[in-house]
């Protein structure tokens, strides 16, 4: 038979396997789990009939220097959360099993997912250069090695969103990628798992993150659209404990840079607390 559309493939296919309809779920992690990934698979136990979560540490995705060797690690709590909520299966695989023993991890011996520059070359793909080539890479790998129908992200890592969003698109994987929320202290601190490494009082100066997102957007829901009165409106916040590193504002799909801010913006921090890079974001719709 003769088949010009993809979708028209992939509904030949699926009738090739059976109807067997089961839906099977995906959520990445690099462990050390809390409440925002507590969402994720919670959407994701909602949604499908399985649900795998992966707990890996993911070399490639760590720029030299960068916190690899200090990263929490905290699988068997890990396990605990992930089953309590549901998961059926939960994957933590060893780098030699990622990756080959005795693999060089590079993209000379290696083969990557390489994201489009455009996507990369701004935001946090600026400092953290090779970040989201070892991202996408190990993100393809769980695709194909869970075969998931769905996957599931959270907002918190925007960029990553977008660029991964971009990635599937492009290469045709078959799979859904699903958003959710950020998850928030009662105080506004968004959850990461690098909160960890902040004192009390490096958490109270990192509200700071949050506090700047939710003025700039009460100051957009005024009327104010331009984007460096906007960016102005931060400063009165920063102290000698904040080390800025970018509040950008982009196009939500394609993170094109926004001049006049609109529904569609979203605005992206991120600051050293205490050395530890955090980051947040918002949208403004
Ligand atoms: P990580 O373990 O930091 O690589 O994060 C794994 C997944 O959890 C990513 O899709 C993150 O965006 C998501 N995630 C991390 N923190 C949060 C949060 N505070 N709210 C919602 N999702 C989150």
């Amino acid at each position: 038979m003769l088949i010009h559309k993809i979708s028209e493939v992939k509904e030949k296919v699926k009738e090739w396997r059976g109807d067997k309809n089961i839906k099977i779920g995906l959520v990445p992690t690099m462990g050390a789990l809390h409440a925002g990934h507590a969402s994720l698979i919670k959407k994701a136990v909602e949604t499908c009939d399985k649900v795998v979560v992966s707990v890996f540490v993911n070399p490639i995705q760590f720029c030299p220097g960068e916190d690899y060797n200090e990263y929490p690690r905290t699988l068997d709590k890990d396990v605990e959360l992930a089953e309590s909520i549901g998961a059926d299966l939960i994957f933590a695989p060893s780098p030699d099993e990622m990756y080959g023993k005795g693999q060089r991890l590079s993209n000379d011996t290696l083969a990557y997912v390489v994201p489009p520059f455009f996507y990369v070359n701004k935001l946090c793909g600026k400092s953290r250069v090779g970040h989201f080539d070892g991202v996408c890479t190990v993100v393809a790998k769980l695709f194909n090695i869970t075969g998931a129908d769905y996957a599931f992200f959270g907002q918190k890592d925007a960029q990553q969103l977008v660029i991964i969003k971009k990635f599937v698109n492009d290469l045709n994987f078959p799979i859904e990628i699903v958003s959710c929320p950020i998850v928030r202290e009662e105080s506004g601190l968004a959850l990461s798992s690098r909160n960890k490494y902040l004192s009390d009082e490096g958490k109270k100066d990192a509200l700071v993150l949050s506090k700047i997102l939710f003025n700039i957007k009460a100051c957009y829901e005024k009327g104010i659209t331009d984007v460096s009165a906007l960016k102005e409106t931060a400063f009165s916040y920063l102290t000698d404990k904040h080390d800025m590193e970018y509040l950008e504002f982009v196009d939500k799909d394609d993170l094109e840079d926004k001049t006049k801010a609109d529904n569609n913006t979203l605005v992206l921090i991120a600051c050293r607390v205490e050395g530890v890079r955090l980051i947040d974001n918002i949208l403004l719709a």
